[in-house]
């Protein structure tokens, strides 16, 4: 019996995708090696590198004038790489949960950064809006989708200077318009694949000489001339976000999955508003489809609570250390059952309590 998996991340995988990399694990198209063990430039992984970016290409809309790039070191790595490429004086950055905050940074360490609109003034419980975007930035950096605290921006803002964003934890979760980002990057490990590969989409035209020495494979270029293959690309990885992709427009894409996403958000915020024993942290308006973060209101009751939801095979709901209570994640892959069986257990929760 696979459990209801509302882990952060790595997160839950569809079967499919899960049956489909065993299988390679052990023996890929019938070719008696293990996709393991293939080389990285042979037509066999060729194939597979070929049809994961013709999936994100379709499944997200990406125009003709970006690169897909599969990269390492997580979206923690893109945090300097954005920098170090794009930041020649200045870059805006919007502070609303842990990430961005790690994001900016790690900016500050290659120049200078203006720190344009926080959340943390309310323990980032809300997305910042209405602020000012500078002109005479290199850049804006937001986060679509705060995983820890549980907030989304619904909006994007509309910038004067070019848009990097971290989608790392609800890409692929709602159609976006591409064309108004100049760079995307996302750890797959949320809402994509495992952990070991980095997605970037970057426009083509927007990397400029930068003054400082940038090594060979932190630069942007080096990435896109070597089309994901200047060096070994993480192979296993991109299979499995390959299988995940597959399984993604298999259902009907983006527009498909956003609908199933809000219904799990709308069952399980449903739950949380209207059981006595419970409550959100977030602005309604703000949050998150993809990671939902709610209370106990009486915490002596966490560890029991923990207890039953542990018996119905749910994991991971446990909150981030940096923030306490709880926290479901209902990444794409999560069956709407798993929420249902989670707001089960909290409604007899409820009834068994008062
Ligand atoms: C998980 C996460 C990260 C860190 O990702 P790594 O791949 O572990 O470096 C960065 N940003 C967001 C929004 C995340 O959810």
């Amino acid at each position: 019996m696979r459990k209801h998996n509302f882990g952060a991340g790595p997160g839950i995988l569809p079967e499919s995708a899960l049956q489909k990399s065993a299988a390679a694990a052990l023996d890929f198209n019938n070719i008696g090696m293990s996709i393991l063990e293939i080389s990285h430039r042979s037509k066999d992984f060729d194939a597979v590198m070929i049809q994961t970016k013709s999936l994100v290409k379709e499944l997200l809309g990406v125009p003709d004038h970006y690169s897909i790039l599969f990269l390492q070191g997580g979206a923690s790595t893109q945090f300097a790489m954005v920098p170090m490429n794009l930041l020649h004086k200045k870059a805006a950055y919007v502070d609303s949960g842990v990430w961005a905050n790690k994001a900016l940074k790690e900016a500050r360490l290659f120049g200078e950064v203006d720190v344009i609109a926080s959340s943390k003034d309310k323990n980032y419980s809300y997305v910042p809006k209405g602020y000012q975007i500078p002109g005479d930035c290199d850049y804006l950096h937001i986060t679509s989708n705060n995983t820890i605290y549980g907030t989304q921006m619904k909006n994007f803002p509309e910038s004067p200077v070019p848009v990097v964003c971290d989608m790392s934890s609800d890409i692929f979760s709602r159609p976006v318009d591409v064309s108004k980002f100049d760079l995307i990057y996302a750890g797959a490990q949320k809402n994509m694949g495992p952990a070991g590969v980095t997605l970037v989409i970057i426009k083509n035209d927007i990397l400029k000489e930068v003054q400082r020495v940038v090594p060979t494979m932190l630069r942007y270029q080096t990435h896109i001339d070597g089309d994901s293959l200047y060096n070994t690309p993480p192979v296993f990885s991109i299979f499995v976000c390959m299988a995940t992709l597959e399984w993604l427009k298999s259902i009907g894409g983006v527009s498909a999955i956003e609908k199933i996403n809000q219904a799990k958000a709308d069952l399980f915020y449903g739950e949380v508003d209207s059981n006595p024993l419970f409550t959100g942290t977030c602005e309604k308006e703000d949050r998150s489809n993809m990671n939902a973060c709610f209370l106990l209101k009486n915490p002596e009751l966490d560890e029991e609570f923990m207890k039953v939801t542990k018996a119905a095979g749910i994991i991971g709901i446990k909150g981030h250390r940096s923030v306490g209570g709880f926290r479901a994640s209902m990444y794409n892959a999560l069956p709407i059952e798993s929420v249902k069986v989670l707001t089960q257990v909290m409604k007899e929760f409820a009834l068994k309590t008062a």
